[in-house]
């Protein structure tokens, strides 16, 4: 059997009468064989496959410097750190990172090495295979986007885009117990759509759907903070959680949503201003062991209902 073209250190590698076929067997699979000698650093071998999947000329790689310096630099330190230390141990092991080729971009590599030691067990050399991994990592990034994906969709509301009621409950009580070590106060809006059934007879559901999109994108649209949290609670009615907001400045914010809402102008034939309005009930609590977030939940609905009595488009706080 042939030998293919013959590489820096080929010849010391041992000859006897199957080399021949273990180095067929070696080139000719997609894994890339190699050994280095862990006295010189220097490659005493490197499979010819190196060449089609990196670009580098195969005599290019001469010593470990050549493989270090063509490590993505994000991987660089804690592949060499964690690659020399295990060597120097006597352990084998593997290393993924992504490796420079000659086009200047990367390919993910998973390099499995095995250590060989002399018999006071020192370490002579290291021989290993290098694994094209960028279709395995490529699908690895796509479950964890979907998961992402996932995650996100399972808490936002199908209709209205916004945070949904299961979002709403985690968040709820996230910030109770927050409150309750910070001893901060937690204010609460609910926002209830005025004469909304009324609007669904007159203009039919799909119209209904429409503007109660419109609603809620003109709430989540007014100044918030990025800890406050606005949630579709269920069918005509949100909730706006405001961490560590007083009464008044709740209430301030409720006032807002109030002005947002009928600032949109959508005709209203059903209601007595002609437009769609809605109502809010606010409660501020400073969370404690006597209760729960339901507390809060309760007070505020409460004072929605007050709204409602009070004539509607109207805020009424606790
Ligand atoms: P109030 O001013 O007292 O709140 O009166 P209302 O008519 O808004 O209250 P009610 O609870 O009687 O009716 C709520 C209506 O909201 C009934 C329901 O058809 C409608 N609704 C709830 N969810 C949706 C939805 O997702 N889409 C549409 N189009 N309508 C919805
Ligand atoms: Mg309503
Ligand atoms: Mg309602």
């Amino acid at each position: 059997m042939q030998d293919s073209p013959s590489f820096n250190g080929i010849d010391r590698l041992e000859r006897s009468d199957d080399w021949g076929v273990y180095k067929t067997l070696l080139e000719s699979t997609k894994a890339i064989p190699w050994k280095i000698n862990w006295q010189t650093k220097q490659f005493d071998y490197i499979g010819p496959q190196i060449e089609s999947l990196l670009g580098w000329p195969r005599d290019s790689w001469l010593g470990a410097m050549d493989w270090i310096e063509r490590i993505h630099p994000e991987d660089r330190e804690c592949t060499t750190n964690f690659c020399i230390s295990q060597s120097e141990e006597g352990v084998d092991h593997e290393a993924d990172y992504r490796a420079l080729k000659a086009d200047g971009s990367y390919v993910w590599i998973r390099d499995v090495v095995h250590v060989i030691r002399d018999e006071n067990g020192v370490t002579t050399d290291l021989v290993g295979f290098m694994f094209d991994i960028s279709a395995r990592k490529q699908m690895e990034q796509e479950v964890f986007d979907l998961n992402r994906k996932l995650e996100a969709w399972s808490n936002q509301d199908g209709l209205t885009g916004v945070a949904n009621r299961r979002l709403f409950d985690q968040t709820m009580a996230a910030e109770w117990a927050r409150g309750k070590r910070s001893g901060a106060p937690l204010s609460l809006l609910m926002l209830d759509v005025d004469h909304f059934k009324g609007y669904n007879d007159l203009y039919g559901h799909v119209k209904g759907d429409e503007s109660l999109i419109r609603v809620a994108q003109a709430i989540v649209q007014t100044p918030m903070r990025s800890s406050d949290l606005f949630a579709r609670y269920g069918g005509e009615e949100f909730a706006l959680i405001l961490p560590q907001t007083p009464a008044d400045a709740a209430q301030q914010v409720a006032e807002k949503c109030r002005e947002a809402v009928a600032a949109l102008n959508i005709p209203h034939a059903a209601s007595p201003v002609g437009v769609i309005t809605i109502s809010v009930g606010v409660c501020t609590m400073v969370p404690g062991d006597e209760s729960s977030f339901t507390t809060l939940v309760e007070r505020a609905d409460d004072k929605l209902y007050r709204a409602k009595r009070n004539g509607r488009n109207c805020v009424c706080s606790y």
